[in-house]
This record gives structure tokens, sequence and C-alpha cells, in this order.
């Protein structure tokens, strides 16, 4: 029988709307959430990322300041601005969009943001808070994946999870988000040795790699639950996954598609950080 498909364009719709019944009433308060986008440079596969997060932002009633800086910004100018939008109380979540331009530090410019202005949950504050399970920004992509995760029913205590993939956006802090869910994990990376003999244990096996259609069906466990980070161009130029969902939807038991999965759930957890943000300024009267 075929994997249950992980609707994740469907939950994501759903968490948007209850961040618009929340932003609405913070509005009405006068505490509209305000997300800040800075895009540096002329990428243009960042200026459709960020294009996204702004048109979100307007679906659900948060206010949002795009900041568009040349190519040739420098770093200290970017600074200054991120220190601008720390200090306005009207920005409760400041999002500078990864890469950036050669001649500026990404670690310097993270590290710049105020810990409770990380909507994106870079800052190794919120990864400390991760580690240490105190509250923080969660980084959107595991989030999304663990509220898949929860929403498709997938139990996780006692379960052999396996992360393919270590990078500190994803990999490594999902393996982190799966230990406290009490799952037994395994990272694996480019250097694993039979990477096979590992994913074909898991219950619960996540793809963060950036390899077009990597795990096949021999590769996955009958009946696992199969989450694709992966956003790639198959040898058409078609959008697809790590996993080649052809194969492993008729082997698993829950599978997420591309695209459709993990990619609006990870625009959605961003919304919710912004909303979190601004509900806490709200709290602690900023
Ligand atoms: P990354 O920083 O490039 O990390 C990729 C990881 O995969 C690395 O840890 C690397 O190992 C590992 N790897 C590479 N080749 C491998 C192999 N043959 N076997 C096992 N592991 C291998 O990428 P990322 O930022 O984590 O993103 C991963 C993928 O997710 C990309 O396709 C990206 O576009 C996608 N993504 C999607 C979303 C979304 O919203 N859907 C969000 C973020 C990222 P080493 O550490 O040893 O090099």
């Amino acid at each position: 029988m075929p994997a249950q498909i992980i609707d994740g364009a469907g939950l994501a719709r759903s968490i948007r709307q209850q961040c618009a019944i929340r932003a609405k009433t913070l509005t009405e308060a006068g505490h509209q959430p305000g997300l800040a986008v800075i895009l540096v440079g002329d990428s243009p596969a960042s200026a459709v990322y960020v294009r996204h997060k702004v048109n979100d932002c307007k679906e659900v009633g948060f206010r949002s300041v795009l900041d568009h800086m040349p190519e040739d910004t420098t770093e200290e100018a970017l600074l200054a601005r991120v220190r601008e939008l720390n200090a306005d109380p009207t920005i409760h979540g400041i999002l500078v969009q990864l890469p950036l331009p050669k001649q500026i530090s990404e670690q310097r410019v993270i590290a710049a943001i105020a810990p409770h202005k990380d909507v994106d949950g870079f800052h190794v504050a919120s990864a400390g808070a991760l580690m240490t399970g105190s509250p923080g920004f969660l980084p959107c992509t595991p989030y999304g994946v663990m509220k898949l995760l929860e929403a498709a029913g997938v139990s996780l205590r006692g379960a052999e999870a396996v992360v393919i993939g270590r990078s500190n956006i994803v990999g490594k802090p999902q393996a982190m988000l799966l230990l406290q869910s009490d799952a037994t994990v395994t990272i694996c990376h480019s250097r694993t040795r039979d990477l096979a003999s590992h994913t074909r244990r898991a219950d619960v096996l996540v793809a963060a790699v950036g390899r077009a259609k990597m795990i096949t069906a021999d590769m996955v466990k009958p009946g696992a639950t199969v989450i694709d980070v992966g956003m790639n161009r198959d040898e058409n130029g078609k959008l697809c996954g790590d996993v080649d969902f052809d194969s492993v939807v008729e082997v698993a038991g829950a599978i997420t598609p591309v695209p459709g999965g993990v990619g609006p759930m990870t625009r959605a957890m961003l919304l919710v950080n912004t909303l979190e943000a601004a509900e806490r300024a709200r709290a602690g009267g900023g």
C-alpha cells in the first residue's frame, strides 16, 4: 500500500490562519507583529524567498519591512542596519537572508541580531537554548518538521530516527529536537560509511542533504516515516527532494512530497516565531 502523504501545504495553511487570528488580537491592542527582512545583493533565488516571506506577512496581517541593500554593501553598513532594527520597538523579528556576499561575515551579522528578535533561530544564543532545552527560537525548518511529524501522528518515543545532514540550520537542530522528543538519534553526513545501513534502521528518516533523489526505496525500512527537506532540481529542471519519491512512496508508511511538504512549513514557522516574538515583547512591555 502506498504511503500516507503528509500534507505540508495544508498544515501550513492552517498555521497561517491561526497566526492571522493571533495577529489581529495583537494589532487591535496596538502591537502589530513586525518582521524586518534584509536582502543583500541580487541573487534571484534569495529574491524569491524574500518575496514569499513578505507576502506571507501581508496575508496574516503582520507589518513587514524589506531592506534591499546592494551587492557591494559593507559589513559595517549591514551591522549598522541590524542595530537600528534591534532598537526599533515596532520590529519583533529580524531576518537576514543568507547567503551574504563574500565581503560580509554571516557569523558576525547573525551574532549582531538581538536574540529576542532572532526569528530564524540561527544566533548562538538560540542554538544554545535549543541544546539545553531553554526557551528560545527554533530554526524554522526543523521546527516545521516536528510539526509535520506531530500532525501525522508519528510516535517518536524510543523510535530510531536518522537525520542525514549536519548543517547548523537543519541537520543538527533537527537531531536535537528529535532527541528532545525521546527518539534515539543517528546523524549521518558525507563521511558516513555505508549510509544505507543506517537509513534502513530508521523508523523516522529526515533527509537534509541537497542531492536530488539520493534516497531510494532499498534504503528505507518498510513503514518508515520519511521527511524530505531537500530542495533540488532534477534532470528536467523540475523541483525535487533528496528522496526518490516515486519509489519510496511504495515502501514508506508516510512521506512528505516536494513541493508541498517541508518548504511551506518552513515559511509558516517563521510567522509563528515572529508572532511569538511580538507576544513576548508585549508581555515584557516592549
Ligand atoms: P548543507 O549545509 O549543504 O548541508 C548538507 C549536509 O548533507 C552536510 O552535512 C553534508 O555532509 C551532507 N551530505 C552531503 N552529501 C552527502 C552524502 N552523499 N551522504 C550523506 N550526507 C551528505 O545544506 P542545508 O542547508 O542543511 O540544506 C540541505 C538541503 O535542504 C538543501 O537541499 C536545501 O536546499 C534544503 N533546505 C530546504 C529547506 C526547506 O524549507 N524545504 C530549508 C533549508 C534547506 P558534510 O557535513 O560532511 O559536508
